[in-house]
């Protein structure tokens, strides 16, 4: 069996790409270095007339086949659609959502050119592998060509109840595309229920079970949480620490004994930067006695900036942080220090390690991997404590963390204190259940789970959380 994962951003290592700051780049260099195979999708680069045949360049065990897209293309399909319609709607941020027929009719188009451009590097044995909502249509444009590959889909984000989904135009036509996979993947049950909620209500599938049929193809629908390399992480923690990495230093330095409250997100709205350093700013308030004793370090790199609501976001932080930085600093403290610019895993690593809370509250979030890496680089001897929203896929699997409601400014400001006050042995018992969980379902047991299921060796039936 040789595995194709085709997803929208390929990064290639020969031109010396930094890995980028998403998880799913991150999950899948991982998994295709693992099984070996083609990684086929966009280069991020856009060209005037993007070539009509790809020759895919090896790299190791992995060949990387790789298109550009037209200017055209980028605004409509990547931007609009994809970013500005699917992005918020799958996010439940119905007010957000800003939907063309136009950039409808170009993600359709990039969507076909895509499967023109794949079927003649396919062999026939191949399991097809395609990632995430800017590819929902591909595996349908694949079988009316002709293909009979099996074909997974895995969803990275939330799905949003039919209520919600259903207010796209389009909805019934888009979704009912899904059933040209044999097996759907989701981060949550959550997730699971409201996609075939979904195919049930706006497009009349039958449901048996996990099983969901339209016409004559079956697709099955199971939940696989995506993991994190556990082991890895915890080394490049330790060894971070240890070597005392320059942003570990420079961070680190400056706070002396002072303690360390840790955001880490890609600037967007679906992470609740903004409710967070307002909430930091609550319990600062509420909690005088912390004042000049704790320090929020919020890592923030820049994404999707063409896109006008991260504009917005990227000032209200700014805006929000100075706000509260100037009512509560003193002439030799700043409480919250926003970084808009992305650190490597290994300096992550380390100021996570460092940070006795690691504050991890996104409106909506399909798993969101901080979450895990927080957990995975504490010092089991004397951990941290981590606070995550009950939003977050990752809220399914990691009920030791103190879980919270993010648009509750006082009880994320509450979990900090507690958070911050909790004793060594409470904080361990806890550490010790969510780095079993973290083990225990790693990326390699998310990979080699989601692809045995896809090529028929065990198509589960059950709940896996
Ligand atoms: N990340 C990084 N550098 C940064 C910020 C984030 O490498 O400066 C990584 C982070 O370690 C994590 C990923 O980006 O692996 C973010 O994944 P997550 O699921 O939390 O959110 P996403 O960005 O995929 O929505």
């Amino acid at each position: 069996m040789r595995l194709v994962v085709v997803s929208n951003r390929v990064t290639m290592p020969e031109r010396g790409e930094k890995v980028a700051a998403g998880g799913l780049a991150v999950a899948l260099r991982s998994a295709l270095e693992q099984h070996g195979g083609l990684w086929f999708g966009w280069s991020g680069a856009v060209s005037s007339e993007p070539a009509a045949q790809l020759e895919p360049v090896k790299h190791g065990k992995v060949s990387y086949a790789v298109t550009d897209l037209t200017e055209a293309e980028r605004q409509s399909y990547y931007l609009g659609f994809a970013n500005r319609a699917l992005w918020p709607l799958m996010h439940y941020r119905l007010g957000l959502t800003e939907f063309t027929r136009a950039d409808y009719a170009g993600y359709l188009g990039v969507n076909r050119r895509f499967a023109r451009l794949l079927i003649p590097l396919l062999k026939p044995d191949d399991v097809i592998w395609i990632h995430d909502y800017h590819l929902i249509p591909l595996a349908a444009e694949l079988r009316r060509r002709g293909v009979t590959n099996r074909i997974g889909y895995f969803h990275h984000i939330p799905w949003p109840p039919a209520e919600v989904f259903g207010s796209l135009p389009f909805s019934s036509t888009l979704i009912s595309t899904m059933t040209a996979y044999d097996l759907i993947g989701l981060q949550t049950q959550n997730d699971v229920a409201n996609l075939i909620g979904g195919l049930v209500a706006l497009c009349g599938a039958h449901r048996d079970g996990n099983r969901v049929r339209t016409g004559q193809r079956e697709a099955v629908v199971q939940a696989f949480p995506i993991g994190i390399d556990v082991e890895g992480f915890r080394k490049l923690a330790q060894a971070s620490i240890r070597a005392a990495t320059q942003p570990v230093r420079a961070t680190t330095a400056p706070l002396g004994s002072r303690k360390l409250v840790i955001g880490v997100d890609r600037l967007d709205y679906s992470k609740g930067i903004v409710q967070r350093l307002e909430a930091f700013g609550t319990f600062l308030r509420n909690h005088p006695e912390y004042r000049g004793d704790v320090g929020l370090l919020q890592i923030a790199p820049p994404s999707r900036s063409d896109v006008p609501e991260y504009a917005e976001l990227d000032r209200m932080s700014d805006e929000v942080a100075g706000r509260l930085n100037a009512a509560l600093g003193e002439f030799d403290w700043t409480p919250i220090r926003v970084v808009k610019k992305a650190y490597s895993r290994s300096a992550l690593a380390g100021l996570y390690r460092r940070a006795q809370v690691g504050l991890v509250t996104p409106m909506r979030d399909g798993m969101n991997l901080v979450a895990k890496e927080y957990v995975a680089a504490q010092n089991p001897s004397n951990p941290g404590v981590l606070v995550l929203s009950r939003f977050a896929g990752a809220a399914h699997q990691l009920g030791e963390a103190l879980i919270v409601n993010p648009f509750d400014t006082h009880e994320v400001a509450e979990a900090i204190r507690t958070a911050l006050a909790m004793p060594l042995s409470e904080r361990q018992r806890r550490f010790e259940r969510l780095y079993a969980t973290i083990s225990s379902t790693d990326i390699d047991w998310w990979t080699s789970r989601y692809l045995a299921a896809l090529s028929g060796l065990d198509i589960p039936s059950g709940d896996i959380v």
